[in-house]
């Protein structure tokens, strides 16, 4: 079956350009120019990856990309004319599975859409039980809804991640590198307690607000999710 790529830009030569180079690959490929052109066709949920600029007309990139992520876990990779850490980290907290910096080489985009079409493949396998559930919370994963007693609960693309790979290893002890591995896909600018950050951000929305301790700390280990 062939994989069908979304590539959001407005400059014109940039986007057939990439249009080009994805279509040598095998790839079919079609182009918005606008924010809300690109966001109603990635919304489509005909395309299988999304090429999305930052810097768009009538929507910005990570606009986009905060609709989308309200009901969809597409990969996204943003293309950022910045080398601003600022819009990198907006950028992935917002969802965006990965980032390129303009201007870029070609052959390093084209890696990075090979890898994150293979994770997802690989991933999609095992994603037969949509719902994971542990004292009153029920993740509905092919839904990509949290919920807690039918009180839906709002969370970012990161922090709806990490609490799955807790969920759907239940019982189970998992170290930080691995849920960095998980959760991030790759070296998120290299440092591991990136995850201590997430797993305070899901107890606030979570263990706090309901007062149910879901969300353990291992010390010196890692975090886990118990049913007990
Ligand atoms: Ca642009």
């Amino acid at each position: 079956m062939e994989t069908r790529i979304l590539i959001v830009e407005d400059e014109e030569k940039i986007g057939r350009f990439l249009e080009l180079e994805l279509q040598h690959e095998g790839y079919a490929v079609e182009k918005a120019v606008s924010g809300r052109e690109g966001l109603e066709k990635a919304q489509s949920g005909q395309f299988d990856l999304m090429v999305l600029d930052v810097m768009l007309p009538e929507l910005n990139g990570f606009e986009v990309l905060r609709r989308l992520r309200k009901n969809s876990d597409m990969p996204v990779i943003m293309l950022t004319a910045r080398d601003a850490v600022m819009d990198k980290v907006a950028g992935l907290d917002g969802g965006a599975d990965d980032y390129m910096t303009k201007p870029f080489a070609i052959e390093e985009l084209l890696a990075r859409i090979r890898l994150i079409l293979k994770k997802r493949s690989g991933g999609s396998a095992k994603k037969e039980n949509s719902l994971l559930t542990c004292k009153g919370l029920t993740m509905d994963v092919k839904r990509y809804e949290v919920s807690y007693e039918g009180d839906k609960i709002e969370l970012t693309h990161r922090e709806f991640e990490l609490l799955k790979v807790l969920l759907e290893n239940k019982n189970i002890v998992i170290s930080r590198d691995t849920l960095l591995q998980k959760v991030c896909g790759y070296d998120y600018l290299g440092e591991t307690n990136v995850i201590d950050v997430y797993v305070r951000y899901l107890r606030s929305k979570l263990d706090d607000v309901y007062n149910v301790k879901w969300i353990q700390t291992v010390r010196g280990v890692g975090y886990v999710i118990k049913d007990e």
